[in-house]
Formats: structure tokens, C-alpha cells, sequence
């Protein structure tokens, strides 16, 4: 059922209709209508990272009231067919900081089997396949993986997200990342170990850069 579901969401239709808040408007760009446009706030903004195997990350949108409702229907509701508004939404931060040069490969979070298979899709990838298709920069699928089944990480303190995710994510490929600027997608950056954790395993696996995007951040600014 949940799979009938997510098929009909990616096979939403287009057309004059907003993606957010699915009213029709002459003012649709990118799948998002004016109205709700206003309603985001960019800041193209680097987010603090104590790595030192991250290069640089950025996240594209506040984490306002109504950045809060659209991840959690992305997320959690299903509504898969956000990627496409969301996708365009980052690829303005790429252009903003104009790094589409610094890139030889995209990659996404990887979601664990299980959680995947709950929801049907997993977001990062979406958005990862989106962006790439949009500025013809090579995508890698299935590389970067979880393996192990971790505790929620907002559940956790700082030191036990560490310990809990440590050596969790594993390069399958390492000759597909040798050598190679990656840009690694994420939905929503909450502490950042996610992140810093998946950067050094790229880097253990001789990966030149890693350059980190995310939808939007939850991280306390310190
Ligand atoms: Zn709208």
C-alpha cells in the first residue's frame, strides 16, 4: 500500500499546480508558486563542522515553521515528489557559490535498508539524481552505504551520536571516488556527525574533497 502510494506521488501532476501547496498560479517557477516562495528563507549559508575531512557545507533555506512542514512531508509523509521543487531550491546554492566547477561527483546520505524500505525512497537519493540530471554532474548510486542499523540520532548527546554512528557508513567503489570532488546531498543537517561521519570514510577512501549541501539545518549557530 505504502508502495502504491509512492508511486502516485512521483507521478504527480505538473502544470500551473504549486508542488507545496498544491494551489493552481500563474506564478509557478520551478514548481513552487509565488506565495509560498515568500514564505522560504534562503541564506546559501556554511554550516560549522569540527572536520577536518569536509571541505566546506552549505545548507540553502532556514529552518523556519514552514521548512518544518515540508521536510516532514517529505520525509515522513510520503510526499516524494517534493524532490523536484526542493532539488531546484538547492541547485540555487550551488549557482550562489558558484562551486559547480569544484565538482566531479555527487553523492547522497545513505539510508539504512530497513528505514528505506518502511518509506519506499530515500530522499537524499532523490535529491542527489534530480540535481545532477539538472547540472550534468555524474551521480553515484549505491557506494556509500549504512551498515549497521544505528539508534535515532536526536535521541542521543553529542558524544553517543558519535559512538553511535562511528564506522557505520562503508565506500563499496573505492576506485569510483579516487581522486574525486564529491558533493554529498543531505535533507537536513540536525547535528552534523551524519555528515562528518560519511566525509571521512570518503576520505579513508581517498576521495581529493568533500564539499557537503543540505536542504536546510537545524544545527544550533555557535
Ligand atoms: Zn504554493
Amino acid at each position: 500500500m505504502e508502495y502504491i502510494k509512492s508511486i502516485h506521488n512521483l507521478l504527480f501532476p505538473t502544470k500551473n499546480l504549486c508542488y507545496l501547496c498544491k494551489e493552481t498560479s500563474d506564478s509557478i517557477n520551478n514548481f513552487i508558486c509565488g506565495d509560498c516562495l515568500d514564505r522560504l528563507e534562503f541564506v546559501h549559508r556554511k554550516i560549522r563542522l569540527d572536520s577536518p575531512f569536509i571541505n566546506i557545507a552549505y545548507y540553502t533555506l532556514i529552518y523556519n515553521r514552514y521548512m518544518r512542514e515540508i521536510i516532514r512531508d517529505y520525509i515522513f509523509n510520503g510526499k516524494s515528489y517534493l524532490y523536484k521543487p526542493l532539488g531546484e531550491l538547492m541547485i540555487r546554492t550551488i549557482k550562489e557559490k558558484d562551486i559547480i566547477d569544484d565538482i566531479d561527483l555527487i553523492m547522497y546520505m545513505p539510508s539504512h535498508r530497513r528505514k528505506e524500505a518502511k518509506r519506499g525512497y530515500n530522499q537524499s537519493q532523490l535529491l542527489a539524481t534530480y540535481m545532477g540530471k539538472q547540472i550534468n554532474i555524474e551521480v553515484s548510486h549505491g557506494n556509500l552505504v549504512k551498515i549497521r542499523h544505528t539508534k535515532d540520532q536526536n535521541k542521543l548527546n553529542k558524544i553517543e551520536r558519535l559512538y553511535n554512528l562511528s564506522n557505520s557508513f562503508k565506500v563499496k567503489y573505492k576506485e569510483e571516488i579516487r581522486g574525486k570532488r564529491i558533493l554529498l546531498i543531505d535533507d537536513i543537517i540536525t547535528t552534523g556527525t551524519t555528515m562528518e561521519e560519511c566525509s571521512k570514510e570518503l576520505i579513508k577512501n581517498e576521495a581529493r574533497e568533500v564539499y557537503g549541501l543540505a536542504l536546510t539545518s537545524s544545527k544550533k549557530l555557535t
